[in-house]
C-alpha cells in the first residue's frame, strides 16, 4: 500500500471515540443516545468529542441538529462536531448524570454504570452560554426543569460534580472566589481614565469585577453581556454602548455582573 493511500484511509476512518462498552442508539427525529453493553466502571473514558473550533457568532449559523453536537470549552470557543454524526456524538444531558468531564472534551464515568443504563452528563459541567439554554424533560428526580447558562454556579451542582467540570467552568468557578465590587476609589480611577483611554479604564474596572486580572477585552464582554447587538457594540467599541457601560459601572459598581 502506497503511503498516500494510507494517509486517505486512516483520514476517512477517523471518528470521535465512544467506549467499546457502550453504544449509540436513536433515529431522528427522536433523538440520540448511548447506553452501556456491559458493566463500565467508575472512572472509565467513555467518550471524546472532536470538531472545529468556532465563536459564538459563527456557530450560530450552523442548524440546530448540527450545533446539538457541540461542546463549549471556552469563554468564546465551541467545538462543533463533524458535519456527519459519530459515535461520540450521542452522550445526552441529564440533571442526575452518571458521567463527568475529565477535560475538555473527554467525559468519564463518575460512578460504576450498569448494562442498559443510558451514558449521560449534566450539560452545566461544560457549558455557560445563554445559547445554550433549554427546557429539560431528564426525567431524572434531581431535574432543573430548564438548563440555564449560569446552572455551575449552583451551589448543589458545585459540591455534585466536584473534580467533574470541564477545565472552562473550573475556571470560571475559580473566578467567582476573586470577584469584587468596585471600590470607590476604583471607579475614581476609572472615571479619570476614561476620557482619554476608554478601553482601559473599562477594561481594568471589568478585570476587577469578574476576579480576571489577564481577561482579554473580547472575554469580558462575553462574561458580561447578554444580547448580541450589545455584544458586537461593545467589541467595535461603539461610543455610544461605551458611554452605557461606564455610567452602568459607575453607578452599580460592578452588581449584577
Ligand atoms: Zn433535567
Amino acid at each position: 500500500m502506497s503511503r498516500a493511500s494510507t494517509s486517505i484511509s486512516l483520514v476517512t476512518t477517523v471518528q470521535n471515540f465512544l467506549t467499546p462498552l457502550a453504544v449509540p442508539f436513536g433515529t431522528p427525529p427522536h433523538g440520540f443516545g448511548s447506553r452501556a453493553i456491559a458493566a463500565i466502571p467508575v472512572g472509565t473514558s467513555v467518550a471524546t468529542f472532536g470538531g472545529t473550533a468556532l465563536t459564538h457568532a459563527t456557530f450560530a449559523r450552523y442548524d440546530a441538529e448540527r450545533r446539538s453536537r457541540s461542546i463549549q470549552v471556552d469563554t468564546n470557543l465551541i467545538f462543533l462536531g463533524p458535519p456527519k454524526r459519530e459515535p461520540g456524538d450521542s452522550i445526552n444531558h441529564s440533571c442526575e448524570p452518571n458521567c463527568g468531564m475529565r477535560n475538555a472534551t473527554t467525559i468519564i464515568a463518575m460512578r460504576d454504570i450498569a448494562i442498559g443504563e443510558e451514558l449521560t452528563f449534566d450539560y452545566a459541567m461544560s457549558d455557560a452560554s445563554i445559547y445554550d439554554e433549554f427546557d429539560c424533560n431528564c426525567g431524572t428526580a434531581l431535574c432543573r426543569g430548564r438548563v440555564r447558562a449560569d446552572d455551575w454556579r449552583l451551589d448543589t451542582l458545585r459540591h455534585r460534580y466536584t473534580g467533574f467540570f470541564s477545565p472552562y467552568i473550573q475556571r470560571r468557578i475559580e473566578a467567582e472566589r476573586h470577584r469584587s465590587l468596585l471600590t470607590k476609589r476604583d471607579v475614581e480611577e476609572m472615571l479619570a481614565t476614561y476620557d482619554t483611554e476608554p478601553l482601559m479604564a473599562l477594561r481594568n474596572a471589568l478585570r476587577k469585577c469578574f476576579g480576571m486580572p489577564h481577561a482579554t477585552w473580547e472575554t469580558l464582554i462575553e462574561l458580561m453581556a447578554k444580547q448580541p447587538d450589545e455584544i458586537s457594540q461593545l467589541l467595535s467599541l461603539n461610543t455610544d454602548a461605551l458611554d452605557q457601560l461606564v455610567g452602568a459601572l459607575n453607578e452599580t459598581r460592578g452588581a449584577g455582573l
